[in-house]
């Protein structure tokens, strides 16, 4: 082990990737993390009477070892032995009166499909399908962080990606809203916005349906905790120590310098270096109080649009679904009558159905569980009286179920098991800002600001940041190469070769 010693705040999977592979690296490392007992932050699961609730992935990009994602899930030993589900559908949008797209993973149906509904939009589906074929051979380098990167490097990523990096900056100045609104087909202008979020650029739906349809983007059979626990499995078994029940309130500071943490019970614990990969606004403006800021750093936070947080409701059914085409991003019911949900109104119904996720449910049963964005504020003001803020949570059940039962009759008496989490769940057992689900949305406007955002603060030595919150776009993979690019980072500090270990 190197003299250099290393504290992570944060065990999600990027403060679990740092820990990897600051182990890897010889630097003896410690996580603080502050839920009592579970690794993985966002990407977790919950028990709720027989009923295992997948709180995060939907499809993993680098599941399969035709991406090249996969090397850093394999080093992370995230991979290794798990199943993985390929669904034939990304998703499904189901309009009404008989009127549906599914958005089959395979191109050519794809796009079977696409004409299917609107033979005359032809030309703009060709030109959207010819863009996902062509992204089905890049491969997105990863391996080496922006930040280490010589002259070299960067001239050979340019050479080597250049069909890629022309195809992609085009199709990242669209967003996925505005494209729809090239469609003649109702259904169609309907159904991009809903393919992601509204605002993101069509070049990342490209790379997912690419993705999907390479079979590279799977979902992990046992969902997300036992994906996070299996992270958590590798950085023990290299030697790391994580406390549980651990909540940094201060970054402890000398001489402009990072050189500890003061929890949340008083303790102190120092170390060499210090990697926040918790909350971007809690770790800037509460643990260090906002004294290392500057107008880039404020910018990120008046400028970015963040993801928006959730209204979670996962149900229990005594029901097989096994007339139901498993997909991965689930469905997209058109509702009768918008629904206001803490002031935002929708006016589809996503639900996921783990009908290809055994593990989730007793035999028979199912899994069934709803997103539906919402604000903030809204749930926070609410949640300060008890009894108003559970009795609106459990009427919004109420509504999804009656929505649900329109789909599935029968549905509403099969429901055992019902529990919704709200934003201040999510800020309660995350930390993530405003309850965000995935830190910074990437849109065309604010594209080129978080391009490569800083992961240091100006003035302070020894201190970095990993996670979502620094790699706009967020997601379990950016989350994890950012906390493999703050090791090399260090490495590089330190004069040490980097290593990754398989
Ligand atoms: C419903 C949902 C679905 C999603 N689906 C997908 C998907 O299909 N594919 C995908 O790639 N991504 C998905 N995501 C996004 C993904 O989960 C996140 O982008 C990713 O997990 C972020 O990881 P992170 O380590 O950066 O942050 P986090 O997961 O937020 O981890 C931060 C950790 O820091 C801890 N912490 C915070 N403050 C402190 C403190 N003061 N002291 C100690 N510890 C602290 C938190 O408890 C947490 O464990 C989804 C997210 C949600 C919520």
């Amino acid at each position: 082990m190197s003299e250099k010693s290393i504290i992570i705040i944060g065990g999600g999977i990027a403060g679990l990737s740092a820990g990897c592979y600051a182990l890897m690296n010889g630097f003896p490392t410690r996580i603080f993390e502050m839920h009592k007992k579970k690794p993985g932050g966002l990407c977790t699961s919950w028990k709720r009477q027989g009923y295992t609730v997948n709180g995060c992935i939907h499809w993993l990009i680098g599941s399969s070892p035709k991406d090249g994602y996969y090397r850093l899930w394999e080093e992370l030993g995230a991979v290794q032995g798990r199943d993985f589900v390929y669904q034939e559908e990304y998703g499904r949008i189901e309009a009404g009166e008989g009127q549906r797209f599914i958005v089959y993973s395979d191109i050519d149906r794809l796009e079977k499909e696409m004409k299917r509904i609107s033979p005359e939009d032809s030309a703009v589906i060709d030109e959207f399908i010819a863009a996902v074929r062509r992204c089905t051979r890049f491969t997105i380098p990863w391996e080496k962080a922006p930040e280490v990167s010589t002259l070299f490097d960067l001239l050979k990523m340019i050479i080597t990606q250049f069909p890629a990096i022309r195809l992609l900056s085009k199709w990242n100045r669209v967003s996925l809203k505005n494209f729809g609104e090239r469609f003649k087909s109702p259904l169609l202008r309907d159904a991009f916005p809903l393919l992601f979020m509204p605002d993101f650029p069509v070049s990342f739906m490209l790379m997912v349906c690419a993705w999907m349809h390479n079979r590279a983007a799977g979902y992990p059979v046992g969902g997300s905790l036992e994906f996070s626990r299996a992270i958590e499995k590798r950085f023990l078994g290299l030697g790391g120590e994580v406390a549980y029940k651990a909540k940094v309130a201060k970054i402890l500071t000398e001489n402009n310098r990072a050189v500890g943490v003061r929890l949340e019970d008083g303790t102190e614990h120092r170390a060499d270096y210090i990697i926040s990969a918790a909350d971007g606004h809690a770790t800037i403006f509460d643990m260090l109080e906002g004294r290392y800021v500057d107008d880039t750093v404020r910018g990120y936070y008046e400028k970015l649009i963040p993801f928006p947080p959730l209204m979670y409701i996962a149900l229990g059914v005594n029901r097989s679904f096994s007339d139901v085409s498993p997909s991965a991003g689930g469905m997209a019911l058109k509702l009768d009558r918008s629904l206001l949900v803490g002031g935002v109104e929708q006016q589809y119904l996503a639900a996921q159905i783990y009908n290809f996720d055994p593990t989730l449910a007793p035999a028979g049963k199912t899994l069934v569980t709803i997103l539906i964005p919402t604000n903030y504020d809204y749930w926070s003001a609410l949640s300060q009286n008890e009894a108003r803020y559970k009795a609106e949570k459990e009427e919004l059940a109420d509504e999804v179920i009656g929505i649900l039962e329109r789909r599935f009759p029968g549905l509403a008496s099969q429901v055992e098991m019902r529990d919704v989490a709200s934003p201040t769940t999510f800020v309660r057992y995350t930390g993530n800002w405003k309850g965000s689900f995935e830190g910074w949305q990437v849109t065309p406007s604010t594209w080129t600001l978080g391009k490569i955002m800083k992961k240091t603060l100006p003035g302070l030595e020894n201190f970095y940041m990993a996670g979502h919150w620094v790699e706009p776009g967020g997601g379990i993979p950016a989350a994890a190469m950012s906390g493999r690019n703050i090791i090399q980072i260090v490495c590089k500090k330190e004069k040490k070769k980097f290593v990754a270990l398989r």
